[in-house]
């Protein structure tokens, strides 16, 4: 489990970074996944922007959203809407909280997004929205109280995305390779709806078709490819995360005993 662990919190940094890359995340906007081996806990990092998280930024939470060890950094503020998710979604493994510039308009007008082209389907029909006034009147606009994250998992209920008006979205998935391609084609999804309402009124994806292509969507061979080219993108770019430092430690080779002279081992022991 340790090295599966480690392989999991590299990904995880690297999910932070490809989302960032890709536009969905920017200096803000979070993305968390359970814990392997205990399903009471969440893997997250330390607030700091996605494009620079390090493996070794990330740290782990229980379901209150409180670090397992003391922490000696900064935190996000809206971790509870991962915590809250995770405690109301066994089925959810992987959670991102975005305020991507696809979305906004749509999160600020109150009008949905629907699935307007087949990869578009990942964000699922009927997507809901929550309104944090509605519920909790005036207030900064993040989701920082515990009933404020769990009335967040309420609305979202068993849809794998929420629009949040005036803030932004937060998508849910099986794994984080899932996830990641839920959100970033959720964005583009956002994008091509907006540009069709240009050119006429876009008719959405049948609720048939949002089904077959949302489950196409989910396939391992066809998150992995997509994985694999959002990977080389960020490579391209230089900006692949840096691997665990324990993990660089474990990896690194043995060094071997220095060679000693008979000459020098006499003048030692003379020492
Ligand atoms: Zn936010």
């Amino acid at each position: 489990m340790p090295d599966k662990l480690t392989d999991l919190i590299e990904e995880l940094a690297l999910a932070n970074r490809i989302l960032a890359h890709e536009g969905v995340l920017d200096a803000f906007g979070h993305v968390s996944l359970r814990h392997p081996a205990d399903p009471g806990r969440y893997l997250l990092s330390r607030s700091r922007s996605p494009l620079l998280i390090e493996p070794d930024d990330i740290l782990e939470y229980t379901l209150d959203s409180e670090p397992v060890r003391p922490p000696k950094v900064q935190l996000y503020a809206e971790r509870v809407i991962h915590g809250c998710i995770y405690r109301a979604r066994p089925d959810v493994m992987a959670v991102c909280h975005h305020h991507a510039p696809a979305v906004m308009p749509f999160a600020i007008a109150g009008k949905p997004i629907v699935p307007v082209f087949h990869l578009g389907a990942a964000g699922g029909a009927n997507m809901p929205f929550w309104d944090q006034y509605a519920e909790f009147g005036d207030t900064n606009l993040l989701v920082v109280k515990p009933e404020e994250g769990r009335s967040l998992a309420r609305a979202l209920g068993q849809h794998p995305a929420i629009l949040m008006n005036r803030h932004g979205a937060t998508v849910v998935g099986g794994g984080l390779r899932e996830l990641v391609s839920r959100s970033i084609f959720m964005c583009q999804n956002a994008d091509y709806q907006l540009r069709a309402l240009t050119l006429g009124t876009p008719e959405p994806l049948h609720a048939g078709e949002v089904k077959l292509a949302s489950t196409l969507n989910a396939l391992p061979n066809v998150v992995n490819r997509t994985w694999e080219y959002w990977s080389m993108r960020l490579e391209a770019a230089g900006a692949m995360p840096p691997r665990k430092s324990s993990a660089k430690a474990a990896r690194r080779p043995v060094p071997k005993p220095s060679r000693v002279t008979p000459r020098e081992r006499r003048k030692g022991r003379r020492r």
